[in-house]
């Protein structure tokens, strides 16, 4: 456990995260000649084991969790999921046992994320692909049930609705005005979220980390409608920069985290953050943002 985080076993108001987090204005010399602001939200600050947007997401689920005297979270993902990584440190920090339910074989020795998820006590487990894809139904989750006894149940990448009410506090902790904010997309849950808590006039820009995000459109949609009770218009998405798709990355990315490290002193996550930043500055070049535009892009970690 690092230093100078408390073990909290009362609630999540005890436990120590840095939120509101940061605001930085980035200065570029593209920025300047486009005529644009960009300030960027520094989520990836938050906690070092539960970063970004993970915290925003899982936040009050674990008070939900407590609530219903949950002893076990169980939800799923990838074998190289964040979400899975900042599930298992919730069990570890705010004493749940965690099941993580990983799509596909097992792979020994373990990847760095799921080697650390066990390392924090989570208990994996695999789930053909198949019956991954099928792992709302009523029939996998009473299996899991019989398998691991009674469980909170958190959906993949964390996004539901509690998860979207934790992600619309996060436009209000910016003191700045601004035209549009920002992030980078997997399922959609935290771009769902921000744009619920944006003001009149503002509007949030996705950008999928997948290939073929189109489907995002629907998820995010209908994530706001149990959510919030209906679209809330203000948002869209670029599903163009993912660069390869999910997990995948080619030497123009690589260059422009090498260059923007160069001049930002900051290294961006290259599977979300940096698709993100290369498709804002792709888009401040072609002029789709008018001059004089105030941009916020959020660092989900
Ligand atoms: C999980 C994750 C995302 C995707 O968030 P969604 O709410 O699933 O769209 C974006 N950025 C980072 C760094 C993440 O870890």
């Amino acid at each position: 456990m690092p230093r100078g985080y408390a073990r909290s076993v009362a609630g999540i108001n005890d436990f120590a995260v840095r939120v509101p987090s940061p605001l930085v204005e980035l200065r570029d010399e593209t920025l300047d000649r486009c005529g644009i602001r960009l300030y960027i939200k520094r989520d990836d600050l938050i906690h070092p084991d539960i970063p970004g947007n993970k915290w925003r997401k899982l936040k009050y689920n674990i008070a939900a969790a407590k609530e219903q005297n949950a002893t076990s979270l169980l939800t799923f993902g990838g074998a190289y999921s964040n979400h899975i990584r900042a599930t298992a440190a919730v069990g570890h920090y705010f004493d749940f046992r965690t099941i993580g339910i990983i799509r596909g074989e097992e792979h020994l020795p373990l990847n760095p994320s799921l080697d650390y998820a066990a390392s924090m006590g989570m208990r994996l487990s695999y789930l053909d692909r198949a019956s991954y894809r099928n792992k709302t139904s009523p029939e996998v989750l009473n299996e899991l049930r019989d398998t691991f006894g009674e469980f909170y149940l958190i959906p993949e990448g964390g996004s539901n609705e509690l998860a979207l009410a934790g992600c619309k506090e996060l436009p209000h902790e910016i003191g700045i005005n601004f035209d549009v904010i920002c992030c980078a997309c997997g399922t959609g849950g935290t771009l769902a979220g921000i744009a619920a808590g944006l003001k009149p006039g503002q509007r949030a820009l996705g950008f999928s980390a997948l290939k073929g995000g189109d489907f995002l459109r629907n998820d995010i949609a209908s994530l706001q409608r149990r959510a919030f009770g209906g679209d809330t218009g203000n948002w869209s998405i670029e599903c163009e920069f993912h660069m390869g798709g999910y997990a995948r990355r080619n030497h123009e990315l690589d260059d422009f985290i090498d260059s923007f490290e160069r001049s930002h002193k900051l290294r961006l996550d290259w599977i979300y953050v940096a698709k993100m930043m290369y498709g804002i500055f792709s888009l401040v070049e072609m002029g789709r943002f008018s001059r004089g535009s105030t941009l916020v892009a959020v660092v989900t970690g």
